[in-house]
Order: C-alpha cells, then structure tokens, then sequence
C-alpha cells in the first residue's frame, strides 16, 4: 500500500486549512470527519451482527445509524406520506424510517444465473420484491428490516456478492463495461484489473476513510460515463507500445459538474491497480475534507490542473514516471447495448430495458429462468440502467427477446423507454423533492402515444434524466433534457412539485453540460406537454444530423 511521502505541495490559493492530511491538517473538520477518526466506519459490522439485529432499530445511535452504515451499503429510507416541500426544515431523525435502502455492488462484472436468483430471492423475502438497477451497475433494495441484515448478508457472500463499501467515503462500485471480453472491438479485457483493485483495496482500511466517495471506471470503449467518473481508464492504443489505457481524473456531477481531465498518460493493464491506488491515495491525503460540499476529487483537480496532478502522482506516489499516450476516442452517441450484438466469438448478447431501471425480485427470476431456457449464463447490468444478457447461440437470440419482452424488459424499447433515466426520488430518498421514478415512468408511456409520428425520425434516442432534487443522481447536466425536481409555482400561484429544466448537455465526443435556462420551469402536470413541444421543435427545426444539443 503507498503511503505519502512529507514532500508538501504547495496549498490552494489563500493557504485555508482544508483539511488536507498531506499538508499536516489531521484534525477533523466537520461532524463526518469526527465519526471517520473515532473508528474506521468498517468495524460497524461487528455491532450490526452482534447487537442491533438482535436488538432492533432503537439499539443504534445515530453516527452508525446516518454514519457508518454506509460503509456496508446500508442507508436509511424515507419515512412515507413526507411532502418534498418539507424535506429541508425536517431534521435527520424526521425523515428517517425504521426500514433501509441496502446497495449490492457488482463492479462492472457479469452475474451467473445462481448470482441473479440469491438477489431474487433476497429482494423477495427481504426487499418486499424491489429490486432496482442503478446507473452504477448496482442493485438497490428498499424495506431491509435491521434485523434481516445478518441472513441477508450471509446469502449474498454464499453466492459471491457483497455490500462492502457500497456507500460512503469509500472507494466505490467499479463500474466496468457490461461487454467486457466478449466484446467484437476489445482488444484488451481490463476484468482482472478491475478485480486485482478490488481483492486488493475494497474493504482495506487504508482506503477506508477518503474526504468522500470515489467513483472509478474501467473499460475498453467508452461505455461507462468516463468523463464523469473521479478515475477512468479508457482503452487506446499507444503508437508504440500497443494497446493500453488512457487516464482520466476528478469528473463528477452533483451539485457543480466536472469533466474529468486527462493526465496524457498511457497505462498498460498489469499496471491499472497500482495507478488506481496513486490517485485514489492522493485524494485521502490531498483531498479537502473541511466542507462536505467541497470534498470530491473535482476540487482538488480544479485547483491543481492535470500537470500538477500527474506530477504529484508521479513524484509522490509511483516514484517513477508514466509513459505519455494519446486520447481515448469518445463516442458521438451513447453506447447503451440495447438490442441484438455479435460477440467476438461468434454468439451475440442481448441488451434490454428496463423503464428506468426498475425491476423487481420476481422480475430477476424470470430474468434467470429465460437465461436457463435459452442458454448464455451470464447476466450483466449497464450505466445507462440497461440489462444485457451473454454468450446466447445466435439460435436462441429471438426466443430469449420474446421471453424477456414478457418481463418487461423489450431488447426492442421505444427511444423513450431507452433514453430515459431516473434516481431513486421521493419515493425512498431522504433528500428528495420530488417523484421520480414513477413520474418517469408515467412520461415514457404518455410520449410513447404523443409521440409516435416523430419517433422514427430521431435517429438517436433524445435523453431525458429526473433527478428527485439537486443532487445528480441520474445525470441531469448530461442529458438532452434533464430536470432537476423542486417546488415550483404552477399557473395559480400555488407551490406544486416540478423540475428546473436543463436543456442540451451530452457525453462522448461532444461532451457538455446542459443549460440550465434561467426561470425555465416545469410542473410535474405539464411535463409531457413540454417534452413534446421542445421534441417537435428539434424535430422540425435540426439541419442534418445534427444532435439533440448541437
Ligand atoms: Fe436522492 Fe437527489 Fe440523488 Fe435523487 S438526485 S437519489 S433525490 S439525492
């Protein structure tokens, strides 16, 4: 494990005490560094097990309750019947149920069948059947009972599966591509990568304690929102060295969005952990841990640039230099894997649609069981929300669409089911203002009937992202159309849930944030109206192909 050296980089601008360790400020800062540097969050399991699952929810004092359980995955979720109205005057306690959210992560690998049914079976006799798919490949399971925490855990480590340090301040789910190996343009599967950091760093107690979350991406093509993550590796091929992969730092959304930068360095595979581990270390020591708001790894980039980055990572932390490379190329338009794929080695894989990522226990077990029926074996969940089943005999390919298509989950989706996004929202979401997921819901099939003249014009599916609140969750900034929920006036007067509209942002080649237009405002009442006019006039209005934010 690296450990920084005293060499001191200069401090930002002003010298403030941001509570960066490598600048000597060891001392906490905020509420969420002291409960950090009383104990390492990891160890709450310990009393999970032993105590609170025997003696219930009242058992647990609150820096666990809203600190350290994060550390395994486990949130509380929103009391029901709370208006999003009054989500900032309540305190903490008043927004809490007694049930939780609990995340599974993945780290971009490809589930078996029996994998699928331990989550099945877990959501149905645990999660009341929710089960839904995040824009991180995890899965998201609502109403966990304390007390069911031990047998859930045991079941989901039986099958391989864990929720070690799915939320938190913590290195989190890798996202990797869904197509990783099979995939007809690799030519390199960076899986043992993403498994090597993974064995080596997920639950290790040097990493366990970062000002905030850190998100990584590691793929060959670009299929996992590299611009937006705290790390990416991007395939490319160096002129002279082969292939390898290009690096990129501090993207992220939220409340302030970023592009990552690249450093301008090429790194090999076997070399991908130790890199990883350089800039992961570097933002625990360099990091600013005095205001939450100002926490993730974008700051410190933004204040640093990529030179300064590199040189740091370079001089500090791998003690060697790193080999200069070219850009990874971007995509114009999202790779979302819906549809019907050759494989390099002669099968296909079939990518499906949930409508914004909701499933359900019994929706995986149909999942699993067409899977069974139709051959393939492994099951794999995209950063668009998507599903995409491999290894399946070109033979089966149509049987299996149909059977899934019975699930809900058509390989053939509407551009609307297929564009849009949505996070957790009202629903379970302690921060959230408005409905998301069945408002979106709701949308998709009200433009599914409004809009079906149109849609065989579009070429590319229009993106369309709700976010329950500021936060970004489902990537507003990014999207054709993204809304960020929050009260607003309807024509009356009257304070009613809706969206500020951003309009224009994308990823790929053409990455840009959307344009958040000043006093430009939705209701939840009005939103097809609204989706419909700005399609219309896009529709009508672009020369060639000329995209959504062109
Ligand atoms: Fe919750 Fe806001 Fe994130 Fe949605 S965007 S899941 S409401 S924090």
């Amino acid at each position: 494990m690296t450990t920084t050296t005293t060499r001191a980089a200069r401090p930002r601008a002003g010298g403030d005490n941001e509570g960066q360790w490598a600048l000597g400020h060891r001392e906490p800062l905020n509420h969420n560094e002291e409960f950090k540097a009383t104990e390492d969050p990891l160890a709450v399991r310990e009393r999970i097990e032993q105590t609170y699952a025997r003696e219930g929810f009242a058992s647990i004092p609150s820096d666990d309750l809203r600190g350290r359980f994060r550390w395994w995955g486990l949130y509380t979720q929103r009391r029901p019947g709370i208006d999003g109205g009054r989500t900032a005057t309540l305190e903490p306690h008043e927004l809490d149920d007694e049930y939780f959210m609990m995340r599974i992560r993945v780290d971009g690998q490809a589930l078996t069948v029996r994998q699928l049914r331990a989550i099945a079976d877990v959501s149905e006799r645990y999660g009341r059947g929710t089960a839904d798919v995040t824009d991180r490949q995890n899965i998201q399971l609502h109403w966990v009972r304390i007390e069911d925490v031990p047998a859930i855990w045991s079941a989901l480590e039986e099958a391989g599966l864990s929720t070690t340090e799915a939320c938190g301040d913590v290195p989190r789910a890798i996202l990797g591509s869904p197509v990783a190996g099979i995939a007809a343009a690799e030519l390199v599967d960076p899986t043992p990568a993403i498994l090597e950091i993974k064995r080596r760093y997920i639950g290790n107690p040097e990493l366990s304690n970062l000002p905030r979350k850190f998100k990584t991406a590691i793929s060959w093509q670009w299929d996992t929102v590299p611009e937006i993550n705290d790390v990416s590796f991007v395939g490319v091929v160096h002129p002279e060295h082969g292939p390898g992969f290009d690096l990129l730092v501090g993207g992220g959304l939220s409340t302030s969005a970023h592009f990552a930068q690249r450093l301008g360095a090429w790194v090999p595979l076997e070399e991908i952990p130790e890199v990883w581990e350089g800039v992961c270390a570097i933002f625990r020591d360099y990091g600013y841990r005095r205001l939450r708001n100002r926490a993730r790894l974008k700051y410190l980039m933004a204040d640093w640039g990529a030179a300064r980055f590199r040189e740091v990572l370079e001089g500090e932390y791998l003690h060697r230099s790193l080999v200069d490379g070219p850009a990874a190329e971007a995509p114009r338009a999202p790779i979302d894997h819906v549809g019907i794929h050759e494989q390099k080695d002669g099968r296909v894989y079939v990518g499906v649609t949930p409508i914004v990522g909701r499933v359900r226990g019994t929706t995986l077990r149909g999942l699993a069981d067409a899977v069974e029926r139709h051959g393939g074996g492994r099951i794999a969940f995209t950063p668009l929300q998507k599903v995409v089943v491999l290894d399946v005999d070109p033979a089966q390919a149509e049987a299996l669409v149909t059977d899934l298509d019975a699930l809900g989950l058509p390989a053939r989706p509407s551009a609307w089911r297929r564009g849009t996004m949505a996070c957790t929202g009202i629903e379970f979401c302690k921060l959230a203002i408005v409905d998301t997921k069945d408002r979106a819901t709701a949308l998709v099939e009200d433009l599914e009937t409004r809009l079906a003249d149109v849609e065989p014009q579009l070429g590319q599916p229009v993106g369309i992202s709700l976010n329950g609140c500021p936060n970004s969750c489902a990537r507003i900034q990014t999207s054709d159309i993204g809304l960020k929920g929050q009260i607003v006036r309807d024509a009356d007067g009257n304070r009613v849930p809706g969206y500020q509209v951003h309009l224009g942002g994308q990823l790929g080649a053409e990455a840009g944030f959307g344009r958040k237009i000043r006093g430009h405002k939705v209701t939840e009442a009005e939103l097809g109206d609204y989706v419909e006019r700005v399609v219309r006039r896009y529709v009508a209005d672009r020369q060639g192909d000329e995209t959504f934010a062109q």
